[in-house]
C-alpha cells in the first residue's frame, strides 16, 4: 500500500540478513496507520530534503527477527502499543546521513521519538533509527558509536 509519495507499507517488512523470518510478519491496520504518520511527518519530509532514495533497512520485526538481529528486548521495531520504528539509510555517500540526522533534529523534531545515528568504527554512518514519539521516547536525538571490539 502506498503510504506517501515515496514510501510503501511493504518496504517496512524487510531484512537482508534474515529474509526467511519475514514470512510471519504482518502489518495490522494500526501498524499501517502508525507507518503512515511516520512517513507523512518524518520520512517523506526527509526524503524530499535528501533528494535521493531513502531505503528502509529494518521496519517491523517479530520477536524471532528481533532476537536474530540482537535488537533491544522492548525494541520499538516490535510495534507494541504506540511503538513504531524504522532504520533508514541511503545507497551512496553515507556521510550525508549526518545531514539527514540534523534535518530530523532541527526541522521535524516534534515528529520524532528517537533519531539515533549509528556509526561504523570508521565514523562513517550506517543508518538512522527513526521512531514515532511515545510516552517513553520523545525528541531524543543521539549518535551511537560502535564499542571497541564490536562491528
Ligand atoms: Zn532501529
Amino acid at each position: 500500500m502506498q503510504l506517501t509519495k515515496n514510501f510503501k507499507s511493504e518496504e517496512f517488512i524487510v531484512s537482508k540478513q534474515f529474509p526467511l523470518l519475514l514470512e510471519e510478519i504482518k502489518l495490522t491496520k494500526f501498524d499501517l496507520y502508525k507507518l503512515y504518520i511516520l512517513c507523512k511527518t518524518a520520512l517523506q519530509p526527509l526524503r524530499d530534503f535528501m533528494q535521493c532514495p531513502v531505503i528502509v533497512s529494518s521496519g517491523k520485526r517479530s520477536d524471532a527477527l528481533n532476537d536474530a538481529v540482537r535488537g533491544e528486548g522492548c525494541s520499538e521495531h516490535l510495534f507494541r502499543g504506540y511503538f513504531c520504528a524504522a532504520d533508514v539509510t541511503i545507497e551512496t555517500q553515507l556521510e550525508e546521513l549526518y545531514k539527514a540526522h540534523r534535518f530530523l533534529e532541527h526541522v521535524v523534531p516534534s515528529s520524532i521519538g528517537r533519531a539515533i545515528l549509528y556509526l561504523r568504527k570508521s565514523n562513517l554512518p550506517k543508518h538512522i533509527h527513526v521512531s514515532l514519539p511515545t510516552e517513553k521516547y520523545h525528541h531524543v536525538f543521539s549518535i551511537s558509536i560502535p564499542r571497541i571490539g564490536g562491528k
